[in-house]
């Protein structure tokens, strides 16, 4: 006997840190090639989707509930009408969206937000879309989406390229997030990116050391000196406060400080829970950031609860 596919449905979805993002020099089409890691980190939205005849309508609060899209121009109720276009099938749906993931942060939380979409449409729809499938339509919306749908660690080569996913031997990061009280555009530092870097040169060499590091099967603490971020100084020009937060952490005893995708999130790595309570007290002693967070990965993308 099959079951039918349920009436409502719950998916948690993490955010993501880059342990290592390298940018190349602008193509033809203005997008950069880009090489970088992935991790998935231990916050998480909430996204509750249910049947509603009226829809797609969507309701948003949590964190920075204020800062992210109401309507259509959400990526949950984009990745939905896409699914449902490709599926035949009107999303008349509702979207209950509670955000733990800070919005311009750097941490992925749209794209994450779309993935989840994605993978409780296909169980409400009873489509069977492969995760594959889902990962392959995930691009059409965003660059960071079909890392979201695996989770765990892997990487990226952008331009809708497939995912490398990495082998993981049961190493764990332990974070401490800083998010700046301003956020920045992906877009935005991209632009800056091309004023203050000449890298023709030396991309190739990155994308292949990035390519060769084991990030999933060695410890973080001999990884160290791979945690680059090339987006780190035109963010910073961009918004000074972040290498006020990066020294920050080194000062406070953090193993490594990394600014996140393209910010404003400054992420330090702590030794263990201990270490990384030790450091988000420091830190938020500061008073300059909006919110300080522990989180550890890699955790397992998205999943229904
Ligand atoms: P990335 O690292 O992928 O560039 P980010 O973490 O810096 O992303 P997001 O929080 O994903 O930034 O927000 C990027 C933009 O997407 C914002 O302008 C926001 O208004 C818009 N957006 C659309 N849908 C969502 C969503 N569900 N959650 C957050 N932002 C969303």
């Amino acid at each position: 006997m099959t079951s039918s596919p349920p009436l409502q449905i719950t998916l948690q979805v993490p955010a993501k840190i880059n342990p290592q993002l390298r940018v190349g020099p602008p193509r033809q089409d203005g997008y950069h090639d880009i090489t970088l890691a992935y991790q998935a980190i231990s916050l998480y939205d909430i996204l509750t989707i249910s049947q509603n005849p009226h829809g797609p309508t969507m309701n948003v609060s949590g964190m920075d509930s204020d800062r992210v899209p109401h309507d259509q121009r959400n990526l949950v109720i984009k990745a939905a009408a896409l699914l449902g276009a490709h599926l035949g099938v009107k999303p008349h749906l509702h979207f209950e969206l509670v955000k733990s993931i800070p919005s311009e942060a750097g941490l992925g939380g749209g794209s994450a937000d779309a993935a989840a979409a994605l993978v409780g449409c296909n169980i409400l729809w009873d489509s069977k879309l492969s995760a594959d499938e889902l990962m392959t339509l995930g691009a059409h919306l965003g660059e960071d989406v079909p890392f979201f749908i695996i989770g765990m660690m892997a990487i990226g080569l952008g331009h809708k390229q497939p995912l490398i996913r990495l082998e993981t031997s049961g190493y764990k990061w332990t974070w401490v997030l800083a998010v700046p009280r301003r956020g920045l555009s992906t877009k935005a530092v991209f632009q800056e990116f091309d004023k203050v870097s000449d890298i023709e040169k030396v991309y190739l060499n990155r994308r292949k050391e990035c390519l060769e590091t084991p990030w999933g099967t060695t410890s973080p603490e001999s990884l160290l000196s791979a945690l680059v971020n090339d987006l780190e100084v035109p963010s910073t020009k961009m918004l000074p406060d972040i290498s006020l937060a990066l020294q920050l952490g080194k000062t406070a005893g953090a193993q490594a400080s990394l600014m996140c995708g393209s910010g404003s999130t400054c992420a330090f790595l702590a030794r263990d829970g201990d270490h990384a309570k030790h450091l988000k007290n420091s830190i938020q002693k500061e008073g300059i950031f909006r919110e300080v967070v522990i989180a550890s990965g890699p955790v397992e993308g998205v999943k229904v609860l």
